[in-house]
């Protein structure tokens, strides 16, 4: 079901400092999107090869990142599976008994379509599900 890891998303409460300390080390910034719907800024960054990095800062207390931030600090947030259906995805996780945030997809950064399985059902981790887009690489 799962293709590939698209991203790991990590809270921050400094967006400069960590974009900073992540371009220092060789990464570029390949995407910067203010989610209000989310209550989040999302700067993507690249590697040449592999995964990306989410940089999630929050626009408020009163967000998810916020509330993320004020109970667990800054650090790992979510990994972020890339799938080819994602309704198709939503509904095994569900037949599965997996306990769903999102039980149809949403709209995120990027404007990609989006669901997250609840840290409950994964032993603690938050992993967003994405969808792929026709054509769109995909692991070897
Ligand atoms: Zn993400």
């Amino acid at each position: 079901m799962l293709d590939h890891i698209d991203h790991i998303g990590i809270a921050v409460t400094d967006m400069e400092a960590a974009v900073a300390l992540y371009t220092a080390l060789g990464l570029r910034v390949t995407h910067d999107e203010t989610v209000p719907s989310q209550g989040t800024r999302a700067v993507f960054l690249s590697a040449p090869q592999g995964a990306d990095i989410e940089l999630l800062g929050a626009l408020g207390d009163d967000t998810p990142v916020g509330k993320f931030l004020a109970k667990r600090g800054a650090g790992m947030h979510h990994i972020c599976y890339a799938v080819p259906d994602l309704a198709a995805a939503i509904t095994y996780c569900q037949h599965q008994g997996y306990e769903m945030i999102d039980t149809t997809p949403r709209i995120g950064a990027k404007g990609k379509l989006l669901a997250f399985i609840h840290p409950k059902a994964m032993g603690g981790v938050l992993i967003e599900l994405y969808e792929m887009k026709r054509g769109e690489r995909r692991a070897n």
